[in-house]
């Protein structure tokens, strides 16, 4: 069986723009009907010649912060269960915020390998504090355009060496 890599942060950070640019065959879309984390999305990636699978965690629907902090952890424990490497992001032109602290704080304790990628960073002109995200105590990140592809490859390579 390939290696499973999760992808997890908040909504909108930019996880399904880089899940789909890395897709090179879509599997099972795994819907739940209720609940806070709603679907999970599985296919199928490749770089150099390596394959592995990837799982999109998407479909948070939160009406206020306390269900948007309900629903990341959900989402968060769903990936720390299944995958072998979790694939962080956050927003590099929000900065680290309170929900991003939350989720940094439960991948810290656990004995996986965490890759942290801080997205939409397009151009070198987008400001980046990147004190605010080394605060999140998850090491240096990899300032990837999901949208864009800057920074993916060598994102890729961080993942493979990690795997
Ligand atoms: P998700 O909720 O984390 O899956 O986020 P999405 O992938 O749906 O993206 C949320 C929004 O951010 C969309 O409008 C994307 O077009 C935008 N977005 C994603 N990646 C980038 C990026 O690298 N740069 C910019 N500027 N926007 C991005
Ligand atoms: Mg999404």
């Amino acid at each position: 069986t390939l290696p499973t890599v999760a992808i997890i942060g908040r909504p909108n950070v930019g996880k399904s723009t880089l899940f789909n640019r890395l897709m090179q065959r879509q599997e099972a879309i795994v819907n739940e009907t209720a609940g806070v984390t709603r679907d999970r999305h599985y296919g199928e990636a490749e770089w150099l010649g390596q394959t592995f699978r990837l799982v999109d965690t998407g479909g948070i629907v939160a009406e206020d912060m306390s269900e948007l902090m309900e629903a990341v952890q959900a989402q968060t424990e769903y990936a720390m269960a299944e995958a072998q490497l979790i694939l962080f992001m956050i927003n590099a032109r929000e900065g680290a915020t309170a929900a991003d602290h939350d989720i940094a704080m439960q991948l810290r304790k656990i004995d996986k390998p965490v890759v942290f990628v801080a997205n939409k960073v397009d151009a070198a002109e987008v400001e980046v504090d990147l004190e605010s995200l080394y605060r999140l105590g998850l090491g240096e990140p990899n300032l990837i355009s999901a949208e864009h592809g800057q920074g993916v490859g060598d994102l890729l390579d961080v993942v493979l060496e990690a795997l």
